[in-house]
């Protein structure tokens, strides 16, 4: 193609430029046809991308490398989570989700909360008063790091976009079957994995491991508490310093998204080494997915763990 054809397709488009800006930020992102599909966070957005295949559009209000707890929102997403066809999310988790929630009140909306019985939060806040620990939330978010519990949210994602899309009933059902067994392959793994281990206590910055050592027979020891960013008391230090000493903790884990200093002194400290253990909350690596992910923490930990 000359130029000079080029020329007057190139100034068109140049107008029609503002149209199609307020098109992108507008309510549906689903102008070609998918099913527009809201996220809270990585692992619901693997879910709905998953189940939903070439017949949904997946967003995540949580930014890629981005820390999930106290994510905040823009006007335009909170205006995007209205007008989406479908939005996935845990309750309880993210505030600023739940709050646009209430307020814009979407058609369709799978709660994660609504398949999974969540646990207590244990250990975690156990310096602070009464007064402080009545005002968050009383159970673990993290139920994810337990690979049984997805195929409750698999299986919700996969009836609602039926409801929304019947065309796509058969295609949403066999994406699930799927799904569904690529946990249970990967459960099957971490049991195997973690059967036969010379010590069973492991620590961790962020207590965000209590449904993987739930599951998994482990014994979870928090520095810091469920919300990744509190500081621990010189107390807390001290008994997580006299466990380790206890249990012959061979390393400390902290988490990708989250500074490391905590964890780092501390293993200085004691003379110990430190390792990443991902809460799978968030990418901090494109290439890597939930599956990648959870492979590669099941292998620290098999070796933090001396497990044969
Ligand atoms: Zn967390």
């Amino acid at each position: 193609m000359s130029i000079a054809s080029r020329r007057p397709a190139l100034l068109a488009p140049l107008a029609a430029l503002p149209l199609i800006l307020t098109g992108c930020t507008s309510a549906s992102g689903a102008d070609d046809g998918t099913v527009d599909v809201m996220a809270s966070f990585y692992p619901l957005q693997v879910v709905a991308e998953q189940v939903g295949g070439d017949r949904v559009s997946v967003s995540s209000l949580t930014p890629p490398g981005a820390e999930p707890h106290d994510v905040e929102l823009s006007p335009a997403q909170v205006a995007h989570i209205g007008g989406a066809d479908l939005v996935v999310t845990l309750s309880g988790f993210q505030p600023a989700v739940d709050d646009a929630l209430a307020e814009t009140a979407p058609e369709h909306v799978v709660d994660a909360a609504d398949g999974t019985t969540l646990l207590p939060a244990e250990h975690a806040h156990e310096d602070e008063t009464a007064e402080e620990h009545d005002e968050h939330e009383d159970l673990d978010p993290h139920f994810w790091l337990d690979p049984t519990r997805m195929p409750s949210v698999v299986d919700a994602v996969a009836a609602t976009l039926t409801e929304i899309d019947p065309e796509g009933a058969d295609t949403f059902a066999a994406n699930a079957a799927a799904l569904t067994q690529r946990f249970q392959d990967l459960d099957a793994q971490y049991a195997a994995g973690l059967n036969q281990c010379a010590v069973r206590t492991f620590v961790t910055s962020h207590e965000a491991f209590g449904y993987l050592a739930d599951r998994y027979d482990l014994e979870q020891v928090g520095i810091s508490g469920i919300d990744p960013e509190a500081e621990p008391s010189p107390a807390r230090l001290a008994a997580v310093e006299a466990i380790v000493r206890d249990e012959d903790v061979s390393t400390i884990f902290f988490e990708s998204l989250v500074s490391p200093k905590v964890a780092e002194t501390l293993a200085a400290d004691l003379g110990i080494s430190t390792a990443v253990l991902d809460p799978i909350e968030g990418l901090a690596d494109p290439d890597a997915d939930y599956f990648s992910i959870a492979t590669a923490n099941l292998e620290v930990l098999r070796v933090a763990l001396s497990c044969s």
